[in-house]
């Protein structure tokens, strides 16, 4: 697990002109990087291209170019995926680079749609995050969500759960090991959350959820707003504690603070509680299951996948990896502000799953899974969409 502290970035403020001129002239130009980056090979464009990206961020420290709306928009399209930097034989640190971008961005004024800033802060506002955990229990219980998905087409709605049942908050504090649940995977997510406390407590693991969670911070800092980002991270660092979050990207953000450890939920199990595991009892009931690499997972925290421990785990099942595509497109709140963008940049892996006659996806990137989940949706293939926490807690038998 200490690869998990081998993430691309340090939150550190590197961010002076000539630390960016100088972080950007280690790139030569090569172009290797363009052959994987999803929004170059989508538009063709060299200025949606990291090499492209690099150099208008080095033209911008440098002051040679203005922030106009152009600028924004090539700059504003990177999905943060870093696979440029896999691949990269000069180990550019683009994702110091486009925060810098994204810091300069807010600095200027241009920040998202209005719909976008109001998800956010219901996301990271602690007041407004409760609000909206209360509300949603009221509108399931009279059922306008279910009205409102069968009358509207947006987005947003088709991410809201069907059911929704506010989760379970076992005792708080006490336990040495702590789950960071995300954001918002309490409000799209709940079911996650109570099937992995449900799988621990099978496996006689003591867990604890903080009463009010913050949000990781990852949502500021991919919005440039680093400094208040880093004051919420100081609630999750006790040092008494085991960290395990059960979504990639919060877990990745989290590490890249470098003060603590955070595990992925399942990684830690199965590294830790694997005689556990293999004593519980599965169902038997065959299914094609994908797993999702998500960025978050290969790019940043770059542990290892999944696969060769669910095939053992689960031997009945069979379960397939896509490897041969980059970036699903979702992003975070990438595929609600740019959906048509995020629709084109997933449709060679969507087709992929199709084929693969997959019935269940598992993600441990919850933007991911919702986002893959509608596009198959959207073309009427019957899909489902899990954690593999939540996969494995519904194979037991109870
Ligand atoms: S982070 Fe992803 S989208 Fe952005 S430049 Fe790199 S490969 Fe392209
Ligand atoms: S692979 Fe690295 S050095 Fe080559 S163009 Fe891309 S960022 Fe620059």
């Amino acid at each position: 697990m200490d690869s998990l502290r081998n993430t691309p970035r340090a939150l550190s403020n590197i961010s002076s002109q000539s630390s960016i001129d100088s972080l950007a002239s280690q790139c030569v130009l090569c172009g290797l990087c363009s052959t994987t980056c999803p929004t170059y090979q989508e538009s063709l464009n060299e200025n949606r291209s990291p090499r492209g990206r690099i150099s208008l961020i080095k033209a911008i420290a440098n002051q040679e170019l203005e922030l106009d709306d152009h600028l924004l928009e090539h700059l504003s399209t990177c999905l943060h995926c870093f696979t440029c930097m896999k691949v990269c034989p000069s180990q550019v640190n683009y994702a110091e680079l486009i925060h810098y971008a994204d810091k300069e961005l807010y600095l200027s004024g241009r920040t998202p749609p209005l719909f976008i800033r109001l998800l956010h802060s219901f996301l990271i506002n602690n007041k407004l995050h409760r609000l909206a955990k209360s509300s949603l229990h009221i509108l399931y219980k009279l059922k306008i969500v279910s009205l409102l998905k069968r009358l509207g087409s947006s987005r947003i709605l088709a991410y809201l759960p069907n059911q929704y049942k506010k989760p379970n908050e076992p005792a708080i504090n006490e336990t040495k090991h702590l789950l960071i649940t995300g954001c918002a995977n309490q409000l799209l997510r709940p079911e996650l959350i109570d099937s992995s406390i449900n799988l621990l407590k099978a496996i006689n693991l003591d867990i604890s959820i903080l009463k009010n969670e913050p949000c990781c911070g990852a949502i500021e800092f991919r919005s440039g707003i680093a400094n208040e980002a880093e004051l919420v991270e100081q609630s999750l660092t006790q040092t008494d504690k085991t960290y395990l979050s059960l979504n990639s990207s919060c877990t990745a953000h989290l590490n890249d603070y470098k003060t603590n450890t955070y595990f992925e939920l399942l990684d830690y199990l199965f590294e830790n509680h694997w005689q556990d595991l293999v004593k519980l009892q599965f169902k038997t009931d065959k299914k094609n299951i994908l797993i999702h690499n998500s960025c978050s997972r290969k790019n940043r925290l770059k542990i290892n996948s999944l696969k060769d421990k669910l095939e053992q785990l689960l031997p009945e099942q069979i379960f397939i990896e896509i490897s041969n595509f980059s970036c699903c497109g979702a992003s975070g709140t990438y595929s609600l502000e740019r959906p048509e963008l995020a629709d084109k940049i997933a449709s060679p892996y969507v087709s992929a799953i199709k084929e693969a006659e997959v019935n269940i996806i598992l993600s441990t990137d919850t933007s991911c899974g919702l986002h893959l989940k509608h596009q198959l949706e959207q073309s009427q293939y019957a899909i489902e969409m899990m954690h593999p926490v939540q996969f494995i807690y519904q194979q037991t038998i109870n």
